[in-house]
């Protein structure tokens, strides 16, 4: 039998990125919650980049239903009841077998703690209750959460196609504050719970705010500009075939994000506030 191939991955062509930053790249741990139609394309783009370390996160196996988007996913997989996480690290080594991947086909909530030793979550969920679950995580332990939403639906006797790319870092506005979270989607989608068929999905918008997504990345994490600026929300017309930076924050002052002001919301669950209000230790809290 051959043996694998084992090569560092060759990053000359990016160097423009930075003098180190294949070795910050190296060095960064990203999860990505949620390894479907977005989250495969993203795990493909990083492993390409030199990312590191990756957790990647989905309970799922392969179905035949999801070889229209899956990227990495083939026949075989369906057969042998594959993992999308699985099917992802697989992706990974492939470009860099360097990368040290920890699949966890399991959902996140059982998982936090490795999501908690990550520098960047991406989230590729369906549901808004999810992302907002999600968003509050990584808000909790001060981590910059990149996501990406897609929508098809029908409008007369049309499809229309929809989504964006949010990049939401502690301190700046959230999904809420961009409106990607709101009441009424939550109250909607809590009464269809369980009723919810296989929605509409299809590649290229996928890929593209994967890519986009991997955009936020890239600037969040190597020293390819030296000041970035830029916006935060992108919005996807995929009937225009437009990205543009949404105005939805226009409004919104600097820093003015109210969502995530209560400090009892940062670091781990289990410090309370009861707990810093009736110390243990005498001298602190009186
Ligand atoms: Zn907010």
């Amino acid at each position: 039998m051959k043996e694998a191939v084992r090569r560092e991955l060759n990053l000359d062509r990016q160097s423009f990125l930075g003098k180190d930053s294949a070795s910050v790249l190296d060095g960064t741990r990203v999860a990505i919650v949620g390894l479907g139609g977005g989250g495969s394309h993203i795990a493909q783009q990083l492993g390409h980049l030199g990312v590191g370390e990756f957790v990647l996160v989905d309970p799922d196996v392969v179905e035949d239903t999801n070889l229209n988007r899956l990227v990495g996913a083939t026949q075989q997989d369906v057969h042998s009841g594959a993992t999308k996480a699985f099917v992802a690290a697989r992706v990974i080594l492939g470009v860099n077998s360097s990368a040290r991947t920890w699949i966890e086909a399991s959902r996140w909530q059982t998982c936090a703690t490795a999501l908690r030793s990550c520098d960047v979550i991406f989230g590729c969920v369906d549901s808004v209750g999810e992302r907002q679950q999600l968003e509050t995580a990584a808000r909790r332990y001060l981590t910059p959460y990149i996501d990406i939403g897609m929508d098809v639906h029908q409008l007369n006797e049309q499809f229309s196609i929809g989504g964006q790319a949010a990049l939401s870092l502690p301190g700046g506005p959230c999904l809420r504050c961009m409106g990607i979270i709101e009441n009424r989607a939550l109250a909607l989608e809590a009464q269809a719970y369980g009723a919810a068929g296989g929605r509409p999905q299809v590649i290229w918008p996928n890929g593209l705010l994967a890519s986009l997504a991997v955009g936020f990345f890239v600037q969040l994490i190597t020293p390819w500009r030296k000041k970035p600026h830029f916006p935060v929300l992108l919005e996807y017309d995929g009937d225009a075939q437009t990205v543009s930076p949404s105005n939805k924050l226009r409004y919104l002052k600097e820093g003015a994000c109210q969502h995530f002001a209560d400090l009892s919301t940062v670091g781990d669950p289990f410090w309370a506030s009861k707990d810093l209000q009736h110390p243990v230790a005498s001298g602190a809290g009186s």
